[in-house]
């Protein structure tokens, strides 16, 4: 503003720029490819049901390959919830709708056997409880694979029958004084739960989340039950979030006795005479107490399944702890970084059944989205590869963060997968041979852009 001739000097030179880099531009091919109606769902419990259901009713075509026998997933598991008092009747209800939707097709017993293809053009074929392997065409993929009760070797589990799980506490309370009759717990007075059981260490490190408001909700439950039990919760910090906090208030004030511990003092379990003795260093008294303990019960969390093969055929990523990996928490929650793949569940991580839907029809409406274009356009800004200068290096196919260049071994060229190419231009400034060119960026017009700029036209 306060040199006018500098000011007009550099709009010459950025004309002159533009100029000199519209005589070499190429015009701009976009390619079009047409995109699958269908979606392929992996993993039929709540998050693969309810993916499937979401997008059947908007029209969609679905394919669900479930690998057990029967659909449902951890709902056949849980024992009863706070939110959902019965849910193996839901799993039920939902495992009905799924099978008698006109537009989901499902397998169950079978796996996925192969993968390859490009977002809206997916193709997949799954091995059958037959022994069969069925096509499949997809435009979008959902990953439901959820993920189970975590076990532990520690605090004698394994070794002393009196030391259970949550879950198992929670099926022994789902049917009430009836099935409490029949389980481990029927004649237990006191009962001792720690929570974090394996979880928040070294070897685990994330919170599932679930477990504190579970504890809480099983010792609200078997105290009106049992008014006579005695429960004590050791614990090194109560996550009962949101409205959950509720429960815990309860649950103090049914006479349940809350004791902190902290890492590395963990509570000590040893069998006794008069059953198991459990030894804990209450860290706000600073004082060890010793309670006496008809059962012990594990909070031990939610881990993955043995997700790395999936991983790995599927050719998307999983993070530290072993659960999928989103592209993005906040930007794209939901996406994996392939186009046209999403996941949800617990297969992302630990969620509460709520959240689960809530993930399930997040993801089934991104992937509604996605195939709602008929046809996908290619990016402007992707990259291309002159075969005469490849001279098949590979360096391209390393640098890629997304995994848009592979080797074609049959002609020895370098290629682009468009589709996962998200023009960042790594590649092209990676290789050696300038083979590699980014439509838009050329190396003739850049060069002769800084000629116009250093040079004058
Ligand atoms: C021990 C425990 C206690 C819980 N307690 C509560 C609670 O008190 N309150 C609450 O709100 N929520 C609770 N939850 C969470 C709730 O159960 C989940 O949010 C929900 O059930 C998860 O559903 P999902 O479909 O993501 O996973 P899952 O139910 O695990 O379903 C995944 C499905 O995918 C299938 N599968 C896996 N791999 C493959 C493969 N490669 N190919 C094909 N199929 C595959 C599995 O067989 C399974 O059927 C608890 C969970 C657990 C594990
Ligand atoms: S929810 Fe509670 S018991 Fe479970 S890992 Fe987190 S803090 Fe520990
Ligand atoms: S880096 Fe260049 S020369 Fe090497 S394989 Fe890739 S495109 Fe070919
Ligand atoms: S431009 Fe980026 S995303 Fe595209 S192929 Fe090259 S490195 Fe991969």
């Amino acid at each position: 503003r306060h040199s006018p001739a500098l000011a007009t000097e550099k709009a010459k030179d950025l004309v002159a720029m533009a100029a000199v880099r519209a005589v070499h531009a190429n015009p701009v091919r976009i390619q079009t490819t047409d995109v699958d109606d269908g979606a392929l769902v992996i993993g039929g419990g709540l998050a693969g049901m309810t993916a499937a259901l979401t997008l059947a009713n908007l029209g969609h075509p679905v394919t669900l390959v479930e690998r057990e026998n029967r659909l449902g997933g951890q709902l056949h598991n849980v024992g009863f919830t706070v939110e959902t008092p019965d849910p193996q009747t839901r799993a039920e209800q939902l495992a009905a709708q799924v099978s008698h939707h006109d537009r989901i097709t499902v397998h169950l017993g079978a796996t996925l056997a192969s993968f390859s293809g490009v977002g809206g053009r997916f193709r997949a074929a799954i091995q059958t409880a037959a022994g069969e392997r069925v096509p499949v065409s997809a435009g979008a993929v959902i990953v439901a694979t959820g993920g189970h009760e975590a076990q532990v070797r520690e605090y004698l589990y394994g070794e002393d029958t009196r030391v259970l799980l949550q879950g198992d506490l929670s099926r022994a309370l789902s049917g009430g004084e009836e099935t409490l009759a029949q389980s481990p717990f029927a004649s237990a007075r006191n009962l001792v739960m720690i929570q974090c059981a394996g979880s928040r260490d070294e070897n685990r490190p994330y919170c599932s989340r679930i477990c504190c408001t579970q504890a809480v909700k099983n010792a609200i439950r078997l105290k009106e039950l049992k008014p006579e039990a005695n429960i004590f919760i050791l614990y090194r910090d109560i996550r009962t979030f949101g409205m959950h906090e509720l429960l815990y208030r309860q649950a103090r004030d049914k006479g349940v006795v809350f004791i902190r511990y902290e890492l590395p003092d963990k509570p000590k379990v040893e069998p006794a005479a008069d059953g198991l003795a459990v030894r804990v260093t209450d860290a706000t008294l600073n004082e060890t107490v010793l309670l006496q303990a008809d059962a012990v019960v594990l909070s031990t969390g939610i881990a993955p399944n043995a997700n790395a093969e999936l991983a790995q055929l599927l050719g998307v990523p999983l993070d530290s702890d072993g659960f999928f990996q989103e592209q993005h928490p906040k930007m794209r929650p939901l996406n994996f970084m392939k186009p046209g793949m999403y996941l949800c569940g617990l297969a992302h991580g630990p969620h509460f059944i709520r959240e689960t839907i809530a993930q399930a029809q997040g993801a089934a409406m991104r992937a509604a989205a996605y195939l709602a274009e008929k046809q996908r356009a290619s990016k402007l800004t992707r990259v291309g590869v002159n075969k005469r200068l490849c001279s098949f290096c590979g360096l391209c196919v390393s640098a890629c963060p997304y995994g848009a260049r592979v080797m074609d071994y049959e002609e020895r060229v370098a290629r682009v997968l468009d589709e996962l190419c998200q023009g960042c231009g790594i590649c092209a400034v990676t290789c050696p041979n300038k083979a590699t060119q980014q439509y838009t960026f050329e190396h003739k017009a850049v060069l002769a852009e800084v000629d116009a700029a250093a040079l004058g036209l």
